[in-house]
């Protein structure tokens, strides 16, 4: 920078699931190569940047709610960018409706982001290659990173947008992803978490999920690359048998299974198999594999008998991790449009009653742990308590499971240290480290 020029200060918003941060890590990524210094007071930054989401209506109205609010907390003669999912679902409403912004760029605006960045602060634009491979600035602790291993989505779930505002899937090369893992790791990376739309649909010149994760998983340094999103359907025999073989791929999967029903999976567009049949032969493929998945309540046509399946599903699956979510018309989604739409307050009811099932078989399962030695990822101070640390086991992946809390001597953030449960609540658990002065390190 030339001496007395003025160091202009960036501020980021990044909303929705792991796999809009990893975007809004490259964003930052961006902001930082053309020379703004990132902050984290929005009063001072000269530019505001909002990566939002908007897959559901309430991630569209979180998105709305936060463009405003900086907005108005702006200092004088700041900018306001909002890029992402919410520019990409309407556009041309938002070019109305939201006076407040300076910028909207669309995912498929993402190409020309450096240079309409440098033309909105009067910055000079550097080519910065293909969004993928922008530069990250991680926001996770920097013991831990995600990796967008796909974008995009083939499938057409009959109530989902991800396909009309992301694309159609589009993977990334296995050579491409491993020089990004092996820099994350280099960096401090202890654990990777593979994401995607459909993370089982991973494949690329002739190379399947199996081939990416061995790669992956022979980094030095490394302890786990743990798998999100797989598309039910996908995980078959021999790639599970191969996964559960691959030495640093912690036994988890979360496979989103969204309904019990045959006769509710065929209207959502999703194969109508025996979802308990596969998480039977999951376990069997997989001894000792943890097991998260997501139900959807209240889809257009669900009548009690279908939920009497959900509940039926939850009841003997007894999943390790469960997120239940009620359905949301979503136009254009063609589910917004069809028949039997089920009302709102059974939806609610539904998915408190699955909720309050899981409750009690999550503390069943997390009790089964007490007394029981893991090796643990320490993630920080509580939220609540900063003098207690907080970790997880391979059964617990970041942001959406529950926490281990430790008792007595407390380790560093970023360790991986060897820990005996003693206590259990429903989503967490308490556990003491069983040699105070080991630690298991980096293998
Ligand atoms: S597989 Fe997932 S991302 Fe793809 S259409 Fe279905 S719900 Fe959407």
């Amino acid at each position: 920078m030339a001496r007395g020029q003025k160091v202009l200060k960036a501020f980021m918003v990044s909303l929705g699931c792991a796999k809009n941060l990893v975007d809004s890590e490259r964003l930052l990524g961006c902001l930082t190569g053309l020379g703004l210094v990132v902050t984290d007071d929005p009063k001072a930054a000269d530019l505001l940047m909002v990566n939002t989401c908007a897959f559901i209506e309430p991630a569209v109205k979180e998105s709305i709610e936060t463009i405003l609010e900086l907005s108005q907390g702006k200092k004088k003669g700041a900018k306001l960018a909002v890029v992402g999912c919410l520019p990409s679902r309407d556009l041309a409403a938002l070019v109305s409706d939201l006076p407040e912004a300076d910028l909207l760029a669309t995912r498929a605006d993402y190409p020309r982001l450096p240079q309409l960045l440098a033309n909105l602060m009067n910055l000079k634009a550097k080519p910065l290659g293909p969004f993928e491979t922008w530069s990250r600035q991680l926001s996770t602790p920097p013991w831990r990173a995600y990796l967008k291993v796909a974008e995009g989505c083939d499938h057409r779930c009959a109530y989902c947008l991800i396909p009309s505002l992301r694309g159609p899937l589009a993977t990334r090369s296995l050579a491409e992803l491993t020089r990004e893992a092996a820099e994350l790791v280099a960096g401090g990376v202890v654990e990777l978490t593979l994401v995607a739309q459909d993370l089982t649909a991973w494949c690329h010149d002739g190379q399947d999920l199996g081939d990416l994760v061995s790669a992956l998983a022979a980094i030095n340094g490394l302890k786990w690359a743990r798998l999100m999103y797989a598309y039910p359907e996908r995980l078959t025999e021999k790639l599970v048998r191969r996964l559960a073989q691959i030495p640093r791929v912690p036994p988890y999967l979360d496979l989103p299974i969204q309904h019990a029903s045959p006769r509710i999976l065929k209207r959502m567009g999703r194969p109508a198999s025996d979802p308990l049949a596969l998480v039977k032969r999951l376990r069997e493929w997989w001894p000792g594999v943890a097991l998260r998945t997501t139900l959807m309540v209240g889809f257009p046509g669900e009548d009690e008998s279908d939920f009497e399946k959900m509940v039926a599903l939850v009841e003997e699956a007894r999943f390790d991790h469960l997120g239940v979510f009620a359905f949301e018309p979503e136009e254009p989604a063609p589910a917004a449009r069809f028949p039997h739409q089920v009302p709102r307050m059974v939806a609610k009811k539904r998915r408190i009653e699955l909720l309050k099932r899981q409750r009690k078989i999550s503390l069943a399962n997390n009790r089964a742990r007490v007394e029981a030695e893991y090796d643990v990822l320490v993630e920080g101070p509580a939220e609540d308590s900063p003098l207690i640390m907080t970790g997880r086991a391979y059964f617990q992946a970041p942001e959406v499971d529950g926490l281990i809390y430790f008792d007595g001597v407390q380790p560093l953030g970023g360790q991986v240290v060897r820990a005996k449960v003693t206590r259990a609540q429903a989503y967490d658990l308490a556990a003491g480290l069983v040699d105070e002065s080991a630690r298991v390190g980096r293998e």
